[in-house]
């Protein structure tokens, strides 16, 4: 099967999980990761629907938006704090913020440039130590640190849910879900202009559970560009 023909089969099947989750299909965004494949699978996802790629390394991000540059360009990888400089601007979403020292840094890039960076945070839901993100208790803080920042717009959180049984990836989306609605309050509470729109879940392994919890950015890698996943 080629990348276009794994590109619509999982744009149907998002289709059919959001009737079946009583969704919209425009409200969850399929973001392809392309950050294993080179140009010219990018071009076949894009031959086949997609405009929404995601990248985890700086490099790859600034050369594949490059080359592509009418497409939308999502960074979801570890941010160093030396390479923020190359991300802001050229990533439309930064899905992966997960250190406040970062928050700073990326709104002084952005301000550099002249944008207003759109930014999620990342959440460590499940509370592996082999997880980066914030907890949940730090959220508020990391919250109020953005509603300071002129030059960033924070518009939703993200999170990777465990490798395990079904009830711990659900417990892990819900309780993204519910955080969301937590802060939703908070920040309402103190007369900020933010929204947490955007709720970035679900990878190739378990992304239609994340369309009934709320998703509405599914990052998918293999079942698009890896022809062995099945
Ligand atoms: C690689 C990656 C994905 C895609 O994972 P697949 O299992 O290939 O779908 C999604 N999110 C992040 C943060 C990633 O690094």
């Amino acid at each position: 099967m080629s990348t276009a023909t794994r590109y619509q089969r999982v744009r149907a099947q998002l289709d059919e999980e959001c009737a079946s989750a009583g969704r919209s299909p425009e409200d969850v965004l399929l973001l392809a990761v392309s950050k294993t494949v080179d140009v010219d699978e990018v071009e076949n996802a894009i031959s086949a629907g997609a405009h929404a790629f995601g990248e985890n390394r700086p490099d790859e991000l600034v050369r594949k938006q490059a080359a592509f540059p009418d497409e939308h360009w999502h960074f979801i990888g570890n941010i160093q704090s030396r390479r923020i400089k190359d991300i802001v601007g050229v990533a439309d979403l930064i899905h992966s913020v997960c250190k406040l020292e970062h928050l700073a840094k990326i709104d002084a890039a952005a301000k550099a440039k002249g944008v207003r960076q759109a930014i999620l945070v990342e959440v460590n839901v499940s509370g592996e130590e082999s997880k980066s993100g914030f907890s949940a208790e730090q959220m508020p803080q990391v919250v109020r640190a953005c509603a300071a920042l002129d030059n960033i717009e924070l518009k939703g959180l993200m999170t990777m849910a465990p490798r395990a049984d079904a009830d711990a990836i659900e417990e892990t989306f819900g309780g993204l879900s519910s955080l969301r609605d937590q802060l939703t309050a908070f920040i309402s509470e103190n007369g900020w202009d933010i929204s947490l729109s955007e709720l970035s879940m679900g990878m190739s392994e378990d992304w239609p559970r994340a369309v009934h919890y709320g998703s509405t950015i599914v990052r998918v890698g293999r079942a698009i560009f890896d022809e062995a996943f099945e």
